[in-house]
């Protein structure tokens, strides 16, 4: 796997690891997700302060040797939140058609409260905050990673459902993959 440089701290991590960017043809420095976008790229890790130190330190424009536009992090960071949500949403829907995810508040608990514990819970944003804090209490105490994304409304649609309140996936390679992409859009997002 190529390896590349992280333009703040100097870190050499495989590219998968890192964050790429290119610089738009007019200029605009561009969060590369997926990797693919054609030119030159530059690197970062995949954490705020990464992102902050190399805007801080221009060293979007040596490492693109472009004149850029002026960005504010903020925007940078707004790009990649939404990048981090297509992908962790095309995530859950490949796990739908693997059939690795259950849904629903009481399925979910009752999953938690077994000895086949899931990989992963999700549960949505406008959840109530008793059953919450009720789901997170079991996947804390079971040791099953707990993130919440994505609106009762959206959940459900990426499982071509209705309103859903709460997912859970298998353990495994996608459950793994999603994991990683949830971490990095807590970090993104300053959550802890
Ligand atoms: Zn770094």
């Amino acid at each position: 796997m190529a390896e590349r440089t992280c333009l703040a701290c100097r870190k050499v991590l495989s590219k998968d690891a890192l964050l790429r960017y290119v610089a738009s043809p007019d200029g605009h420095l561009t969060v590369d997700y997926t990797g693919r976008l054609p030119g030159r790229g530059a690197y970062t890790c995949v954490t705020l302060d990464c992102l902050e130190t190399a805007l801080k330190k221009r060293a979007f424009g040596r490492a693109l040797k472009t004149e850029l536009q002026p960005v504010e992090l903020a925007e940078l960071t707004g790009q990649l939140k939404e990048a981090l949500e297509t992908k962790i949403a095309s995530l859950i829907g490949m796990g739908r058609k693997s059939q690795a995810v259950v849904s629903g508040t009481n399925e979910i608990q009752g999953r938690l409260g077994s000895r086949q514990l899931p990989g992963l819970v999700i549960v949505a944003t406008d959840l109530s905050a008793g059953l919450y804090e009720k789901i997170k209490g079991l996947a804390q105490q079971k040791e099953v990673p707990f993130y919440r994304m994505f609106s009762k409304d959206d959940l459900g649609r990426l499982l071509g459902k209705g309103l859903r309140s709460a997912l859970a996936f298998e353990p495994g390679g996608l459950t793994d993959r999603l994991i990683a992409e949830l971490v990095r859009y807590q970090t993104v997002s300053g959550e802890k």
